[in-house]
């Protein structure tokens, strides 16, 4: 059984709201939304985070950001607009260690973030 919260959740191991699933990428509805839209957009092939990213999976981590535009328009948020958010180590406040963009829209968002 993987350890990995992300893989569980792409196995089914742990249930969640999926909304997208295609060959190399998994999306489904934030725990703890921060605002309206709140989608999680993931790679299946576990990769801790965006800095772990090698050159071949360049094609990859920009599938997982087509998935989001795409996700963002199904959500009716395309329009109003929206944030895409790779929160990469401490800092950043990174917490689950399975490289994940956050979609997020359906309310004006601030700038910068906190
Ligand atoms: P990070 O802080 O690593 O950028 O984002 C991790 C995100 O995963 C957080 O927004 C958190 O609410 C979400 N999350 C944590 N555990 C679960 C879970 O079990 N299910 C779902 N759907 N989201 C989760
Ligand atoms: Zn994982």
């Amino acid at each position: 059984m993987p350890e990995c919260l992300f893989c569980r959740i792409i196995a089914q191991e742990i249930p969640a709201e999926i909304i997208y699933e295609d060959e190399q990428a998994v999306a489904f509805r934030d725990i703890n939304p921060q605002a309206p839209v709140h989608v999680l957009v993931v790679p299946r092939r576990h990769l801790p985070n965006l800095g772990a990213a090698q050159a071949e999976d360049e094609d990859l981590v920009g599938h997982l950001c087509a998935v989001a535009a795409e996700l963002a328009r199904r959500e009716r948020i395309a329009k109003s607009g929206y944030r895409l958010v790779a929160n990469v180590g401490p800092d950043a406040g990174e917490s689950v260690h399975h490289l994940h963009f956050h979609l997020l829209g359906g309310r004006r968002l601030t700038w910068p973030p906190g």
